[in-house]
């Protein structure tokens, strides 16, 4: 490797170190600095372990995403898969490809450091601090991220996909369909460059979601749920992984669906709310004696539908309409930018 290369690597590691100050914390007693993090799950525990990809092109454009959005939003992936579990952030991995010389250039510094802020700023508040990661120089011009994200939740308490029963009522938090609303915006040019993120989350569900972190506590703790999983791909196709983990079907109530105020203003509000992704909301299901709150932590809970027992004649999901008629509905989700044509010809 080029001797340029490796000490901008370095400087890269260094920023890195100076974005995100050592840990401090008793479940981490070493982090970023040496070959290894070690970690200290409070006894009694399990260890939950997710991984998600960020990647140019496909995750995110440079010509139109904010570098803090993209910082942001690499986190929240992982952070909403831990919500979904009702687990509790433990630590962070970043792995960084950039391309040759990118760091080295003033618009490469910039980026990084919003990139960085944008992580930095959900990291510190959802208390998950950054433990280690590697860099390297992406062997393209795309930029490429890993992120790794490590939570505990007491031994046997996580919620999973798996729990669903026919006669269990289905609910989401929050509304849908404001992600793909957005992301429709930002993709035509009008997204803000730096948009001030934490002020008004539900103005930027696509660039800032908000991962369900203390919905998700709650519900493991209340033992309110019996399955759960978060909205990434598209209620359609999220809530046909539950099923199929179930061994259930599911009916949705057309009427009830939480369509976000930014998906209203669209033609195809419905379709964006069901196929569209990257909501990360909480969709889950409970007993129908549970008595469910209609609110968690000032987050709206909704009951969208029923679970109904497993019948081969008819699809996993159906769609109930007013006047009592029924129709599949079919897993329709996100392909992340795979679908971006979808939007431009406004199929
Ligand atoms: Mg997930």
């Amino acid at each position: 490797m080029p001797k340029s290369t490796h000490v901008s690597e370095l400087d890269l590691i260094a920023e890195i170190r100076r974005a995100f100050p050592a840990s401090r914390r008793r479940t981490v007693p070493l982090g970023i600095g040496d070959d290894c993090a070690i970690l200290r799950p409070p006894p009694g525990h399990d260890l939950l372990v997710t991984t998600d990809f960020t990647l140019e092109s496909r995750h995110f454009r440079r010509e139109t995403h904010p570098a803090q959005a993209v910082g942001h939003r690499c986190l929240a992936r992982g952070l909403s898969d831990l919500a979904a579990m009702g687990a509790t952030p433990l630590a962070a991995f970043l792995s960084l490809a950039l391309p040759r010389n990118f760091p080295g250039t003033p618009i490469g510094r910039r980026w990084l450091k919003d990139f960085l802020a944008g992580l930095g700023n959900l990291a510190s508040a959802t208390h998950t601090p950054l433990a280690g990661g590697d860099t390297a120089q992406s062997p393209t011009e795309t930029i490429l991220a890993d992120i790794v994200l490590t939570g505990i939740a007491p031994t046997g308490t996580a919620l999973r996909r798996s729990g669903a029963r026919p006669g269990d009522d289905i609910y989401v938090t929050g509304a849908l369909g404001g992600a793909a609303a957005e992301l429709r915006s930002v993709l035509a040019g009008k997204s803000p460059r730096r948009a001030s993120k934490g002020d008004y989350p539900h103005l930027y569900p696509h660039l800032y979601p908000q991962p369900r972190l203390a919905q998700g506590q709650v519900l493991r703790r209340r033992a309110l749920a019996t399955a759960c999983i978060d909205l990434s791909d598209g209620l359609s196709t999220d809530l046909t992984h539950l099923c199929a983990a179930s061994g259930v079907r599911a009916e949705i109530d057309f009427t009830a669906l939480p369509i976000h105020p930014l998906a209203q203003t669209q033609p195809d509000a419905f379709h964006l709310a069901v196929n569209g992704g990257e909501d990360y909301e909480l969709l889950l299901t409970a007993a129908p004696t549970t008595r469910i709150p209609g609110k968690i932590a000032e987050i709206p809970l909704t009951r969208i539908g029923t679970i109904l027992k497993r019948n081969f004649r008819h699809p996993p999901i159906t769609l109930l309409h007013t006047d009592g008629s029924r129709e599949p509905l079919n897993p329709g989700g996100w392909q992340h930018f795979t679908t971006q044509e979808l939007f431009v010809e406004g199929k």
